[in-house]
């Protein structure tokens, strides 16, 4: 089982860049946050549960995303590995997360840690545009879609997301960011983290993320050039 971690502040382009890389090494993608936004789609317990701390914008408690994100580990589809998008976010999560893959025979291979500075965070939220079907990602600045309001992909409608306004923006980021450090820390200590500048045009962070996997972990490198 390979798994690949993505970290990065709300906005950094993880799920951009995880949808990319699923297709290049045949893994599923797996976002936490499109999880509990098709819970609370379905308006499940789960759903209901989460939404009152994305609503916010702040964190949903360790406990309901480390369960949500072990029984998706056991879908028969992550057998061969995972690209985990938006998890962990804590380290108590990461923490977890070590312990479920080893009992499973596995461990993180690699953290990919996606950096960008803050201004540019609000601005590429601001214009964020997502798709009703599949979850593909559009900017209205940076990756706008051929058509306004239609996926590229499949054709389906595209929205913004109720959390991508300003103020909620400054508070995920407000309580998102310290958290985010420690999840960082941790895989540094391990030695699996990787960091690429994240302030680049998409194609190169795909370049310089799929030159990280490529190689083999070693302690405290840095694909940013
Ligand atoms: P973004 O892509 O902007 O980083 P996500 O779609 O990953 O945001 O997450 C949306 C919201 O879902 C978060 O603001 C948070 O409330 C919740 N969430 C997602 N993943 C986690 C997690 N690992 N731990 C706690 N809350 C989470
Ligand atoms: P995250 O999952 O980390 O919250 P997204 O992948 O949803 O981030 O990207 C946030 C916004 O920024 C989207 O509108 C996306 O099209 C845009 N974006 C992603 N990567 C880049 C990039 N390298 N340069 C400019 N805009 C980007």
């Amino acid at each position: 089982m390979k798994v690949f971690v993505m970290i990065g502040a709300p906005g950094a382009g993880k799920g951009t860049q995880a949808a990319i890389l699923s297709e290049r090494l045949g893994l599923p993608h797996v976002a936490s946050g499109d999880l509990f936004r098709e819970a609370v789609r379905l308006d499940t317990r789960l759903g209901r549960e989460a939404r009152r701390y994305m609503d916010r914008g702040a964190l949903v408690p360790d406990s309901i995303v480390v369960r949500m994100i072990e029984e998706r580990l056991d879908a028969p589809d992550a057998a061969a590995g995972v690209i985990l998008d938006g998890f962990p976010r804590t380290r108590p999560q990461a923490e977890a997360l070590d312990l479920a893959l080893g009992r499973r025979g596995a461990r993180v291979d690699a953290a990919l840690y996606v950096g960008v500075p803050e201004e540019e965070l609000v601005r590429r939220l601001s214009g964020r545009w997502l798709c009703r079907s599949g979850g593909h990602v559009y900017n209205e600045v940076s990756n706008p879609p051929a058509v306004p309001g239609v996926c590229d992909v499949d054709g389906s409608e595209l929205y913004q997301r109720d959390d991508d306004r300003p103020e909620t923006v400054r508070a995920r980021l407000e309580q998102q960011l310290p958290p985010m450090y420690d999840v960082i820390d941790h895989y540094t200590t391990q030695g699996v983290l990787v960091a690429v500048d994240g302030g680049q045009p998409i194609e190169a962070v795909t370049d310089a993320l799929l030159r990280a996997v490529a190689h083999p972990a070693g302690p405290g490198r840095s694909e940013a050039a």
